[in-house]
């Protein structure tokens, strides 16, 4: 038979170590990205919890149990809204009566609710986060109180016990929100330089690493059909030395945007380095290709550069090598050498053009 005490602790420890499970399995459960699915998910995940932490309660009565069950009712007020709340609470209530069903199970519904109730106030009114916490508690505490001297009156209250529950669900409810805003930081850190590891600065798309990434992925899998278009920007030294190399970035930005705009959802747009860029394209035959590359120099051509804070209006073209696998390049190890042969070429043909790799560019 464990003490209170040692009963407490196990409540907290529980709590502390399926904190870390429950936001592995809830990724989703920030406010900034709720869908329907996410919130039921982290709702059940967290009347989960709450089972887990009635299971280790600690037996004050016959039939009364007192545990950190309105954790992770509050965690799911504070993380993951209303209809996640709802899904915690109908959990937690519905597993108390597949205990017992009498007066203590019936005062836990008003418990929840009550709970619930001064959760969703304080979240709204109190804007500190950790002030809020122990306001929550301390008003969820209340009623817990109220419970017990109503429904324990009988047996004969135990008031070391209520006061032991108000300084560990409060400890407990500080622990549980350090350890999520300590799991959503760490989290939202990992995804910025994930982020940032593959993504371009300047322009915001798919860097050099993360086209390589697309690229072996498509060597490993042995894609039929790939097409590589590498681009380039003509002459555009030009553009620098006469604007300047921050109105060039304005160029570059834009050209980044009118790829991205311009090609379809699984194509991978992504800026190789300087101002070349490079799409590689899935499942598509070499005319597809050809016209995907034929109608985005076209687009780049016919397009306003907005440049000097609006005053000055340029225009710009491109050269595009590109060659597709198997059609024209027979071995994929070769599809980027082959698309800078056939870029290369385009340059020497007077650029603003679009070229097809064939071996005859091998050659020159
Ligand atoms: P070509 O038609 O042969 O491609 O001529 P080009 O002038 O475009 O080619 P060149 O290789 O001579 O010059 C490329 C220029 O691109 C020079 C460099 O300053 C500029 N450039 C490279 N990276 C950046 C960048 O990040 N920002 C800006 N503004 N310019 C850049
Ligand atoms: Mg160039
Ligand atoms: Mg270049």
């Amino acid at each position: 038979m464990i003490s209170t005490y040692e009963g407490f602790f196990l409540n907290l420890c529980v709590l502390i170590s399926s904190l870390f499970v429950y936001k592995q399995l809830a990724r989703s459960i920030s406010k900034s990205c709720q869908n329907n699915y996410s919130l039921v998910k982290s709702g059940i995940l967290s009347g989960l919890l709450g089972i887990i932490l009635m299971h280790f309660s600690i037996v004050t009565g016959l039939n009364s149990f007192i545990d950190l069950r309105v954790i992770p009712l509050m965690l799911t007020v504070l993380y993951g809204g209303w209809r996640a709340t709802f899904v915690t609470s109908v959990i937690i209530i519905i597993f108390r009566f597949m205990i017992d069903i009498n007066i203590y199970s019936l005062s836990n519904v008003i418990f929840i609710l009550l709970s619930w109730i001064f959760f969703y106030y304080c979240s709204k009114k109190i804007k500190n986060r950790w002030t809020s916490v122990v306001v929550m508690i301390s008003l969820s505490n209340i009623v817990y109180t109220l419970l017990a001297i109503i429904v324990q009156s009988i047996t004969g209250i135990n008031y070391i016990l209520l006061l032991d529950y108000w300084i560990i669900s409060i400890l407990g409810g500080l622990v549980a929100v350090y350890i999520m805003e300590y799991l959503t930081k760490s989290e939202l850190l990992f995804k910025q330089h994930k982020d940032f590891a593959f993504t371009d600065p300047l322009t915001g798309l798919n860097n050099v690493r993360s086209f390589d990434r697309a690229f072996n992925q498509a060597k490993s899998r042995q894609d039929k059909s790939v097409a590589i278009m590498i681009l380039d920007i003509d002459r555009f030294k030009q553009v620098n030395d006469t604007y300047g190399h921050s109105e060039g970035d304005v160029v570059l930005r834009k050209l980044a945007a009118i790829l991205k705009m311009s090609q379809g959802p699984e194509d991978i747009v992504s800026r190789n380095g300087g101002e070349e860029f490079s799409v590689l394209i899935h499942n598509c035959t070499k005319a597809e290709a050809y016209e995907k590359a034929e109608s985005l120099r076209k687009i780049v051509e016919n397009s306003f550069f907005v440049i000097k804070d609006g005053t000055v209006s340029i225009h710009i073209t491109i050269s595009i090598g590109i060659t597709i696998y198997s059609e024209t390049t027979k071995e994929i190890d070769h599809l980027y050498t082959h698309a800078d042969q056939a870029l290369y070429a385009a340059k020497k043909s007077g650029r603003n053009k679009v070229h097809f790799y064939s071996e005859d560019d091998q050659l020159s």
